[in-house]
């Protein structure tokens, strides 16, 4: 269980007064902060797996051109591993959607 998955079910348990009409502000607020807490892990993943692309970038290369239908050039891609704009793309991609 992750950091994230405790804290999340530890949020989960409080004592809720003001359940029985369905109105409680501690559990909407505890909704919010799971919210964001998922958005941030679901973002920290995204980034997580964009930085280990860059840090193996032969078997990213690789599994990108099987995922286009291509049959890995061992030439071509180092040639690219050796070129920082697939670096560069990688990271702007990355960093284009996260929330701050
Ligand atoms: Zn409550």
């Amino acid at each position: 269980m992750s950091t994230w998955d405790k804290a999340k079910a530890d949020s989960q348990e409080h004592f809720c007064i003001d359940q029985a009409d369905g109105d409680c502000k501690e559990c909407a607020r505890v909704e919010r902060l799971i919210a964001a807490g998922d958005q941030l892990q679901a973002e920290n993943e995204r980034l997580r797996e964009a930085l280990k692309e860059i840090a193996d970038p032969i078997a990213a290369m690789k599994k990108e051109a099987e995922q286009q239908g291509f049959k890995p050039d061992g030439r071509v891609i180092v040639e690219m591993a050796a070129n920082p704009q697939w670096f560069r793309e990688k990271a702007r991609a990355a960093i284009k959607d996260t929330t701050q």
